[in-house]
This record gives structure tokens, sequence and C-alpha cells, in this order.
């Protein structure tokens, strides 16, 4: 399966910082794709990032995605965008459930798996965030809590289950350098896809991505474990060099 490398810019950004980005990066993407690549924005930029793939050489090869999105359709939801909104800005993914909406915005197992139900709905692939915190893993409670959020989204989504991505995210090493190790890794990665072969016969084109500091140096053997389908990457894909390592990372 070929990997998909997603950033996560989080509220970073500017006009003028997000050309210098999009432009180094696009420059140094290898020639033939080795991996598909998304770079999910706040939502004031997605105009942009269309805008600049029309003009800036090689963005094209990049698809876009969001970062978040409302779990209702339209209407009086001030505040929310939703996945047809999304759609008309040529947004391939979004991103649902990050461990910081589930933390700052009290969301929950069902509110993740309605947002990920109108995604799919718009043809958007929702890239639904699973994953434990330091206590809950030092409790022996990672397997539990992380089937309890993937099983909330198969629920909801039923047959349409092998058309989203998973983003496995240990709450411990988000934006804190500390990674888990390629084993710890896939062996929750292991047990997601075990998940989501009880739920569908088409488990095996599930991409099931892992995030949580992967960098320029852990990439390469995160990447080769077996049920690593590629990376959810946030600091690291602020940085264009470390961005394009991961990348190339990913085609080997
Ligand atoms: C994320 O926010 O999805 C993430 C993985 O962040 P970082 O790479 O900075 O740990």
């Amino acid at each position: 399966m070929k990997k998909l490398i997603a950033g996560n810019w989080k509220m970073n950004g500017s006009l003028a910082a997000n050309e210098a980005l999009l432009t180094a990066v696009a420059a140094g993407m290898p020639a033939q794709p080795v991996c598909a690549v998304a770079v999910c924005v706040p939502s004031p930029y997605l105009a942009q990032f269309q805008a600049l793939a029309l003009s800036v050489r090689g963005l094209s090869a990049i698809d876009l995605g969001a970062q978040d999105v409302s779990a209702k359709a339209s209407g009086a939801y001030t505040g929310e965008v939703s996945a047809a909104m999304l759609k008309d800005f040529g947004c391939r993914y979004v991103i649902v459930g990050h461990s910081e909406r589930r933390q700052y915005h009290a969301e929950t197992d069902a509110l993740v798996a309605e947002k990920a139900q109108q995604a799919l709905a718009a043809g958007i692939t929702p890239i639904v965030c699973v994953g434990e915190t330091l206590a809950e893993r030092e409790a022996g409670q990672t397997e539990n809590i992380v089937k309890r959020q993937l099983a909330a989204v198969i629920h909801t989504n039923g047959h349409c289950i092998s058309e989203i991505v998973v983003a496995y995210e240990p709450v411990w090493a988000i934006g804190t350098g500390k990674t888990a190790t390629p084993e710890e890794a896939q062996a929750v990665h292991a047990v997601l896809r075990a998940q989501l072969k009880a739920a569908t016969d088409h488990a095996d084109r599930v991409k099931i991505l892992y995030g949580g500091s992967m960098n320029a140096a852990n990439a390469a053997s995160l990447l080769g474990q077996p049920d690593i389908d590629g990376g959810l990457i946030g600091g690291a894909s602020l940085k264009a060099n470390d961005f394009l390592t991961i990348i190339a990372a990913a085609a080997v």
C-alpha cells in the first residue's frame, strides 16, 4: 500500500509563511510520487492553498486537508465549518478527533463518529485520530481506549469504514518530543488492524498512520513497521526540510 504522509499545521501559519513553506516543500518533492502527501491547514488558508496550487510548480502533487469539520450539515451553528464547505475548497482529507479537540473542546467518541460521517457523505476522507494519555498507558488501558474510540466510528459508519484513514496518536507523544518506539506503535497498529478486519473485508486498504513527534530522524524506523502506513506530522511539517525527509523515508 502506498503510504500517506500528512502534515498537521495546527494553529500555525500566515499568508507569507504558508507561501514560503509550500513553495519549499513543492520544490523538494520527489519527481516520481513515492507516497501520498497532504497538508492539513487552518480553514482560513484553504483558499490560499487552492490558489497557490495553480501557480506553484509541484504543489499539485500535494493534497489539501482541514483540521476539523462540523458534525452538522448546515444551519445555525455559528463558527462551524461544514464538510460541503471543505469540499468546495478542494479538501481531500479532514482530521477528526485530534486529541487537542478531544481535550480542549470536550469532543466525545460519538461526536467524532458524526464528524467522520459528515466527511464521508461529502466525499472527504476523515483522518480519525485515536490514542491514549500517559495515565491510561500506565494503567494498562491503551488497547481498551483506542478500541473504544475506533468502535464508535465503526458503529456510526458501517460499511463505509474502509474509506477512512486512522491515525494512532499517543497523547503523551504529541508535541512532547517523546515518540512511541516502533515496536510500541506497531503493537497498537496491529490491534487497530484486527479491529478493522472484524468490521470490513477491506481492512487491508485502510491506512493506519502513526503520529506523535515523528521527525526526520525517527521516521524511517517507524514507517518500516508492517502496520504503519504513514504518518501524521505536527511540528516537523512546519519545516520544509524535515517534512521532505519524512516523505523520502516513506518511499522505502
Ligand atoms: C499532531 O498534532 O498530530 C502531531 C503528531 O504533532 P507532533 O508531530 O508535533 O507531535
